[in-house]
Formats: structure tokens, sequence, C-alpha cells
């Protein structure tokens, strides 16, 4: 097939790509590079079924040749660069979204939109299964990505019953692995390189709020699956391990073998509002539709995360 990537030079798009590539594809990324790096591809460059387009998807997007599928990965995903970036964030959820359907449309290309946990927003539903509708506040920092998101989830969802576009939507929950930015400030490498510099892990508040971490490669197969399989409604991909923040923390000093200790941070900006309090995802549709649950376990994925950071640091 022949597959476009927006976001493509991003973390979970430069493992698709490379994974794309393996499996005898023809690849073409796409990224601004605003929060993607051509590092994350570098190894790539070159391959005679890999393309690189460097352009900002909020604009018309123009591909020559066809295209069978597109998969809109491009989005802020960080709660620190959407807070730094809120009107960026906006436009590539809503105009990205618009753009990367409307070409998808005009190539008769099936559709892959990269949606969030993000659409659940502090959930009153714990786990949460797709047909929960989530509790987001639209005017609170963190509305600006959520609701691009559920926006685009509308969208391709108006163009799939409109124009009969072949669509899927994937709910990403929190992944982790290599080509993570060390300061995208997620927790993952926040606190992996703060515990390979011997600093202190920052666990804001009292680190009571939930997480469930998948690794990037479980992840990369659940969104293959997905495009696969004839499935309309949204998927929720993600691991259902769910812990504490804290509790993390400990993870991250027992795989690390740091001596970093823990610091309690009261974030005084608006970093940790309406920060959801607990997140998990219910995996039942994707375990049924799409055969699939994560595999790799938080240890060894964390493992291989460490030894990413290791060496860049
Ligand atoms: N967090 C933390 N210390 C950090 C960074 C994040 O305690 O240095 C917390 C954050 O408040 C949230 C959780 O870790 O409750 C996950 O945050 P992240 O930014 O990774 O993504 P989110 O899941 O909120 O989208």
């Amino acid at each position: 097939m022949r597959i476009l990537i927006t976001g493509g030079a991003g973390f979970i798009g430069s493992h698709l790509c490379e994974r794309l590539l393996a499996d005898g594809h023809e690849v073409i990324a796409m990224d601004n590079l605003s929060t993607g790096s051509v590092d994350n591809i570098a190894h790539l460059a070159g391959h005679e079924r890999f393309h690189f387009i460097k352009h900002d998807v909020t604009s018309y997007i123009y591909v020559p040749g066809p295209l069978d599928v597109v998969l809109h990965l491009a989005s802020l995903p960080s709660p620190v660069d959407y807070l730094n970036f809120p009107i960026q964030t906006l436009k590539v959820g809503a105009l990205g979204t618009h753009k990367t359907l409307g070409l998808a449309l005009a190539k008769k290309a099936r559709y892959l939109l990269a949606s969030t946990s993000e659409v659940y927003g502090d959930p009153l539903v714990h786990p949460q299964p797709e047909d929960y509708w989530g509790n987001v506040n639209p005017v609170g920092p963190r509305g600006v990505y959520d609701e691009s998101k559920r926006f685009a989830e509308a969208l391709t969802m108006a163009y799939h019953r409109y124009h009969g576009v072949d669509t899927r939507i994937a709910r990403i929950f929190n992944t982790y692995g290599p080509r993570m930015r060390a300061d995208d400030g997620r927790v993952v490498p926040n606190f992996v390189c703060q515990a390979l510099r011997g600093e202190p892990l920052t666990v804001y508040d009292d680190g009571s709020r939930t997480r469930s971490f998948c690794y990037i490669d479980d992840m990369v197969e659940g969104m293959l699956r997905l495009l696969l399989s004839y499935e309309i409604r949204p998927v929720n991909l993600g691991n259902p391990q769910e812990m504490t923040i804290l509790e993390f923390a400990h993870k991250v000093l027992e795989v690390t073998g740091s001596s970093s200790g823990i610091t309690f941070v009261h974030p005084t900006d608006e970093r940790t509002k309406d920060d959801p309090k607990v997140r998990c995802p219910d995996i039942t549709r994707a375990r049924e539709v799409l055969g699939w649950e994560p595999k790799v376990l938080l240890e060894e994925g964390l493992r291989r995360t460490v030894a990413y950071f290791r060496e860049r640091l």
C-alpha cells in the first residue's frame, strides 16, 4: 500500500513508518517538525520506499500520485506543548483533520484518526469504555487538546457518514518508549531523565492520580490491526495495567537503579488544572474485534526506554 502518515517524524509516527516499511509498504511521512524531529526518521532516509515531506497539515495538502491509506497522527499530545501552543493545537485537530480527510476522500484512501483517551476528560466512569462520552471542561487549559480531538472524531464520522470515507478512530492512551522527546514534559521522559541525571523525580501534588502505560510496539501493533479491521467505531488502545504516579516513580527508580529521591511539587501554573484523577482503558472492544492486547511488561518497556535515554543523555 502507499501510505501517508502525518506526524511521521514524531514519537508514534516514526515507529509506524518503520513498521510499515518493514511490512513492505511505501511510506510518505509528513511533518512540520514543530515537535517531531528528523532525528526520529534519519535512519529511514535513503530507503527506496520512504519519502519525507515537510509540511504543516493545517494548510492545503498536496501529495502526488495515488494513496491507499492516510494515517493522521499530527498533533501536540504533551500537556506542556499544548499549553504552550494552544491555538496550533486546536488548528491541527480541526483544520489538519479537515485537510487530511479531504485528501483521503479525493484519493479514495482509508483513513485512520489518532484520537486520544483525553476525549474522556476527567472521567466519571472507570475504566473508560468507548461508549462513555466523557467529562471535558471545554474552557479549561486542557480543553484545547481534548476538544480538538473530540471535533476531529466528529468530523471523521461526518466524512464517513456523508462522503462514505472508510474511517477508523484509535483512542490512544498513555504510550511510552524510545523517541519520546526528553523535554516534552510528560511523566515518562521527565522521570526517566531525572533518574538518569540523579535528580529527584518531580511527582506533582500527592502522586495519587492514576495512569496506565502502553509500550510503543504494542501500540503500533494495535493501530495496524485497527487499520486492517472493519471497525468504524472508536477503539481504545492502551494498557489496562493502572497505577498511581507515585507507584510509577518508584518503578522508574527501581528499573534505573537510581538513587534519586522523590520530590512532591505543586505546580502553580495551569499544568495540573483539570488533570484527570484516574485513567485506564477498557480494552474489551480491542480484544474482541482486533484480537489485540498489550504484551510488553512495564519493566521490559521501561528498560528499553531507559536504554534509549541513557544513550542520548
Ligand atoms: N506528572 C508528574 N510529574 C511530572 C510530569 C507529570 O507527576 O514530572 C503527572 C501529571 O500531573 C499527570 C501524570 O503524571 O497526572 C501524567 O502526565 P503526562 O504529562 O505524562 O500526560 P497525561 O496523562 O496527563 O496526558
